[in-house]
């Protein structure tokens, strides 16, 4: 595995990697990208596993993007464990780590901004400003260093997915993206780096914002369609201290709220415990198991 400090390192290490692949140049090597902030756990690997079965090359990126936290957000604290990242990633078979410092990717002059309108006006773009800017524009930046054929991302963050395929679609990226279903803790909480902030029983009380969903999946299921009644069945399985910032049943494709539930819609949660602010989503589908 090689891994990669600069813009111009990884432009190298890629094409080595690919030509080493495909000596004679008739074949195009699938390239693969995982893009992440870190601190690796089931949930990231579960993506790097998925690209290494379709990829003939795969590449991760490691880089807390200063740009997608606010001030006073967790950047400061987020949890950074390189040593134990890149020891994953060669056990996982990636080819190539990007691991770039700060000033890599941010010049002290840079000017250009990404916005996706509407899809980030609700939920987390309304809760964090700016949020998606910053995430538009290191996935843009990434994907255009690291020229991927697919880039994998979470369900996890239902939102963001929406927004970088908006993104991908409207600035015609040549890029194809995979979202991968959510990994989750044996009590059904998602797995999350900001996880490890939570403690005895404020960990305990996070498992039913997924008991939650899981409730209003099977209102729903069993013929529930009014949005209300969904949600105030969510609502109730809730334990202190967890506090909800938005729930909400959407349309999969345009996020905007639905009165009345249909299958393939998305419920969106997000909620605080203590100072943790945790968000999770499932996609319902009628009668059986809900897609996560
Ligand atoms: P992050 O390091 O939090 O920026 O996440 C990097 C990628 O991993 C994103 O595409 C996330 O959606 C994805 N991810 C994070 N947690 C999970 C999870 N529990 N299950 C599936 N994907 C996840």
């Amino acid at each position: 595995m090689e891994v990669a400090y600069t813009i111009e390192e990884l432009r190298q290490a890629r094409r080595r990697i690919c030509v080493a692949f495909a000596p004679e140049d008739e074949r195009h090597p699938r390239v693969g990208f995982v893009p992440t902030m870190g601190n690796l756990h089931e949930g990231h690997m579960c993506l790097v596993k998925r690209m290494t079965d379709e990829c003939e090359v795969s590449v991760v990126s490691i880089f807390v993007n200063p740009t997608q936290f606010a001030p006073g957000e967790d950047f400061d604290e987020y949890p950074r464990t390189p040593d134990a990242d890149l020891m994953q990633c060669e056990d996982a078979g990636v080819d190539l780590v990007f691991f770039p410092e700060e000033d890599q990717l941010y010049l002290e002059d840079h000017s250009t901004e990404i916005v996706v309108h509407r899809l980030t006006e609700r939920y987390c773009g309304a809760a964090r400003p700016g949020h998606f800017a910053g995430v538009a524009l290191v996935v843009a930046k990434l994907l255009n260093i690291v020229q991927p054929d697919i880039a994998y991302f979470g369900q996890k963050d239902y939102q963001q997915f929406r927004v970088i395929e908006r993104m991908v679609r409207d600035l015609d990226f040549p890029v194809a993206l995979s979202m991968c279903a959510t990994v989750r803790e044996s009590d059904g909480l998602a797995m999350s780096s900001r996880n490890a902030y939570l403690k005895g029983d404020d960990r305990k009380a996070a498992a039913t914002i997924y008991q939650g969903l899981q409730v209003l999946a099977e209102a729903f299921a069993a013929g529930e369609r009014d949005s209300a009644a969904l949600k105030e069945a969510a609502r109730a399985e809730l334990a202190e201290p967890v506090r909800l910032e938005y729930l909400e049943i959407a349309d999969a494709w345009s996020l905007e709220p639905k009165q009345s539930a249909a299958r393939g819609d998305v419920v969106l949660v997000a909620a605080h415990v203590g100072e943790t602010r945790l968000i999770d989503n499932i996609v319902l589908a009628a009668g059986e198991e809900n897609a996560n």
